[in-house]
């Protein structure tokens, strides 16, 4: 009998986790690299959290969602690291939801499984793909993050890329040619979003961060690369 699921919590509602959907997040427990800026640095542990619900008991729930809520998100953690996943999103298929994933795409070979089931992808991306390990501290991130993502735009899967930046992480003119990769890679919707101290367990991360990071001529720059773009600036107290 395969192990449960390890589930790391669930957010029954959500309008802001599957872009114009109204949607609940599953949080996988898990996840394989260990980012410094990580706001859920709780769920980088592979165990089932004591609060949260079961998976069969979410299924059980789900069923009474039909027709109030459209999509099931997968997060984390890094939801790939489940081995069931692509199980899971079979199940929630059949019962009638849109299926979202967040993701930095550590496992190619799982995403691969989860094609055929998924509506839309947020897709982290934390540099340069030869830069990954500057912010994930795990070597060969970036080649299975650089897997995925061509996984992703092959499959024309929905998607919107997103980065998190910090001036101690990534500098502008990285910026500027992680936009370029970006869009010739075929992305159309990319986010950039500004460090946010909450949750951060790095002092030096928190203490470093900058107000007016990039600077303007910078995100001029990374907007014409693409369809859609946003910047998320956070205020730094
Ligand atoms: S990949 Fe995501 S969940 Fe994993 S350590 Fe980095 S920010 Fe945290």
């Amino acid at each position: 009998m395969k192990p449960a699921p390890k589930i790391g919590g669930l957010v029954p509602f959500s309008s802001c986790d599957y872009p114009g959907e109204l949607a609940c997040v599953v949080f996988l427990a898990g996840c394989p690299w260990r980012c410094g800026y990580c706001h859920n640095p709780h769920l980088q542990a592979r165990e089932q959290h004591d609060a949260a619900p079961q998976w069969d008991e979410i299924l059980i729930w789900l069923k009474t969602r039909r027709g109030l809520l459209d999509a099931v998100v997968f997060s984390g953690g890094e939801p790939l690291i489940e081995p069931q996943l692509p199980e899971m999103m079979h199940a929630v298929k059949a019962l009638g939801f849109k299926i979202g994933l967040h993701s930095g795409g550590s496992y190619p070979k799982r995403l691969q499984e989860c094609l055929p089931y998924l509506d839309w992808v947020g897709f982290d991306i934390k540099s340069d793909f030869m830069l990954y390990e500057k912010v994930t501290a795990v070597t060969g991130s970036g080649a299975v993050a650089s897997a995925s993502l061509k996984l992703l735009l092959a499959g024309k899967v929905a998607l919107e890329c997103r980065s998190t930046i910090h001036p101690s992480l990534h500098s502008e003119d990285e910026l500027i040619h992680l936009a370029q990769i970006l869009s010739k890679a075929g992305v159309q919707r990319y986010v950039l979003q500004s460090f946010r101290p909450a949750g951060c367990i790095e002092p030096a991360l928190i203490n470093s961060a900058q107000l007016h990071f990039p600077q303007p001529a910078t995100l001029a720059a990374i907007e014409q690369q693409f369809a859609s773009f946003e910047f998320v600036p956070t205020l730094v107290a």
